[in-house]
């Protein structure tokens, strides 16, 4: 299919909000790409709104890609809480995500979940996707580990990125209080040291991931609601 069909069929642009153009060096009508990093605790719907932006942007008739790395599901797809999911390309460590992309005939955005778990690399290659290829990035993942330590590529990306969003969809410690923070919970009990990743909450694993308060996540409190260790 040659690049004029494909431009025709792209659906009308929507007139920028506000005009700037007299006041930019940019020329009309052209517009950076963005880095966007939205972050929050688990269960915030960090991945149902990754999958519904990819929808969005899709039904404008835009392309993308759709990466994550340590789904839930063990699988290369993005699999949300509430019970939606898609297929998705698995981020390995050695995966150089610049390559990946121009090896696409035309790529306009990528969404990137459980960005917290890639290597701090590949956020820079995010950036250059961002800033030499134009393409937009919507990344998607916690900001800090089990014991409130911030993930190398979380951090990257809070150092990076255009525009940062803090999510918070109604995850409450079980006080009450926002969840803000991960707990890992090994035997009962919360855990402050070991490796930065271990994945959980799987039947085979006895390592669960609670979300508390800051409050409680300093103290300790699990709470006596909190449900039993699988
Ligand atoms: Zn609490």
């Amino acid at each position: 299919m040659s690049h004029e069909v494909m431009e025709q069929a792209k659906p009308l642009r929507w007139p920028p909000v506000t005009d700037v153009s007299a006041l930019s060096p940019v020329p009309a009508g052209a517009r950076d790409a963005v880095l966007k990093f939205y972050f929050g605790p688990m269960d915030c719907g960090k991945s149902t709104l990754a999958l519904q932006m990819n929808y969005n942007h899709a039904r404008q008739g835009r392309r993308g890609l759709v990466l994550t790395k340590h789904d839930r599901s063990g699988g290369p797809k993005i699999t949300s809480r509430i019970g939606l999911g898609m297929e998705a390309i698995e981020v390995e460590d050695g995966l150089d995500l610049v390559r990946l992309v121009t090896a696409h005939e035309r790529v306009d955005y990528l969404i990137c979940d459980e960005v917290c778990f890639y290597t701090v690399e590949q956020i820079e290659q995010l950036a250059d996707l961002v800033d030499d290829h134009g393409v937009d990035v919507y990344a998607f993942g916690l900001a800090s580990d089990f014991r409130s330590v911030m993930f190398p590529a979380a951090q990257r990306l809070f150092e990076l990125a255009d525009e940062v969003c803090r999510l918070q969809v109604e995850v409450l410690c079980w006080c009450g209080r926002p969840g803000l923070l991960n707990a890992r919970v090994v035997g009962g009990v919360l855990a402050r040291t070991g490796e930065q990743v271990v994945i959980g909450d799987t039947d085979a694993s006895p390592v669960r991931y609670q979300v508390l308060c800051r409050r409680h996540h300093r103290s300790g409190q699990l709470g006596e609601g909190a449900p039993p260790a699988p």
